[in-house]
């Protein structure tokens, strides 16, 4: 098999990165070691930024995200006794959008199954070879069982945190990682509920930080800060939703419950790895960055990061031009750290450490948030996303 650019991995990076090539008259293979049903049906990030809005919609996947998707103009922020409301197009001019990681995916895929290039699923032993030279090669057992070489030009390792690439780029590079383990971990569930906000709320409370966010006119999303060893078992409905109003209380406001019908405990890690580049290995997404969720990045760094590869990569193999490849890591890096000092600032002021020290100096920062101009739109521009280059 023969391809331009192989790429590792059917998430929102590796789908997207596909489709965007495609549309600048370059092929790709993707291959993805999990079944089609398994990637539809993960359900991950909901909050898109304006960027990730116009890029989807430019690649041609964006009809059923303008007619399903919410857009959002700003976030409820909560310590006890206020709750206050962010105004983004005032503040930024920006908006976001609600629409679910797993609807990104599933437009993706339909488009790619359309009239994309390949996208083979349940593949495994996938193993990219000789990436430090102008041919690489992407090892791989099909589903069939059929032992399989794919020849590329370039590969993108878009394959997630446990994907492959990332340690062939350490090891060719002597690259480096940063990381940061939180003592918590957020406690999320899906409920057949209509939300009870019309805005996302996100809530400072002494029993720990809470959230209330929303699939659907529907279909609720709601996170409560626990333990990373939390057991799921402790956890029964009841006593979610009981712990969800306590720390999201305000006189006047009531919470609605409803069937859960998805319960999981996250961990929550700050994670960068550098460089993103071996040769013509490239890494885009989770592969490189993890952040936690509290500044709704993860996603939308993904599609920062492979609008930004797609470029260079047309410029590699359609002019034979190096000079963004060779500077890819670097600018997508900027991005990365800018979105990590975000995700943890956001983390740091609404977590409860169990330290009342930290407590009053994330009360001090709330305040400071939520009466200050100049406070509230350093906020909303890293909430709704910085623009691209
Ligand atoms: C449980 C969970 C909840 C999250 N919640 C939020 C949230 O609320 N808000 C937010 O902003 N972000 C959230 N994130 C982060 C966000 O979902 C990710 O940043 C996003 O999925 C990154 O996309 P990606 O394509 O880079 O990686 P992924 O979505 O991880 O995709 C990688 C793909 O590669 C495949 N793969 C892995 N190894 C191989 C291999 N060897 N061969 C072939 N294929 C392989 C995987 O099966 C997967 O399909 C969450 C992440 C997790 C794990």
């Amino acid at each position: 098999m023969r391809t331009q650019v192989g790429i590792i991995g059917a998430g929102p990076a590796g789908l997207l990165l596909s489709r965007l090539l495609q549309l600048q008259g370059i092929d790709t293979v993707v291959l993805e070691n999990r079944s089609r049903g398994y990637v539809e049906a993960r359900i991950r990030a909901g909050i898109l930024e304006q960027h990730t809005v116009d890029t989807l919609r430019a690649a041609g996947v964006g009809a059923r995200l303008d007619r399903e998707g919410m857009q959002h103009g700003g976030i409820h922020l909560q310590y006890p006794g206020t709750r206050h409301t962010f105004d983004f197009p005032e503040l930024c001019g920006r908006t976001v959008w609600i629409y679910g990681q797993s609807e990104v995916v599933k437009d993706l895929i339909a488009a790619q199954l359309e009239d994309g290039p390949p996208l083979l699923f349940e593949v495994s032993d996938v193993r990219p070879v000789d990436v430090d030279t102008d041919h690489p090669r992407i090892h791989f057992t099909d589903a069939e069982g059929n032992a399989q070489v794919l020849e590329c030009d370039a590969v993108a390792g878009t394959d997630g945190f446990h994907g492959v690439s990332r340690p062939l780029v350490t090891a060719g590079t002597g690259g480096r990682v940063w990381e940061r383990t939180y003592p918590y971990a957020w406690l999320g569930i899906l409920a057949d509920v209509a939300p009870s906000t019309d805005e996302l709320i996100y809530a400072w409370h002494p029993d720990g930080f809470a959230m209330h966010s929303m699939r659907s006119p529907s279909v609720s999303r709601l996170y409560l800060q626990v333990r990373p060893d939390e057991e799921i078992e402790d956890w029964p409905d009841d006593r979610i939703w009981e712990a969800l109003a306590t720390r999201m209380a305000l006189p006047g406001w009531t919470l609605e419950t409803g069937p859960v019908t998805e319960k999981s405990v996250l961990p929550m890690r700050s994670f960068v790895s550098t460089p993103m580049r071996y040769g013509r290995l490239f890494l885009a997404g989770d592969a490189a960055h993890i952040v936690p969720p509290t500044g709704a990045k993860g996603l939308n760094l993904a599609v920062a990061d492979v609008t930004l590869l797609a470029t260079a990569l047309v410029r590699l193999l359609a002019e034979q031009r190096t000079d963004l490849v060779d500077s890819y890591s670097d600018r997508a890096l900027a991005r990365v750290w800018r979105c990590t000092h975000f995700s943890w600032w956001m983390t740091s002021m609404l977590h409860r450490s169990g330290d009342d020290f930290d407590a009053q100096l994330q009360l001090s920062q709330l305040r400071r948030v939520c009466s200050s101009e100049a406070a509230a739109r350093e906020l909303a521009e890293n909430y709704t996303g910085l623009p691209l280059e």
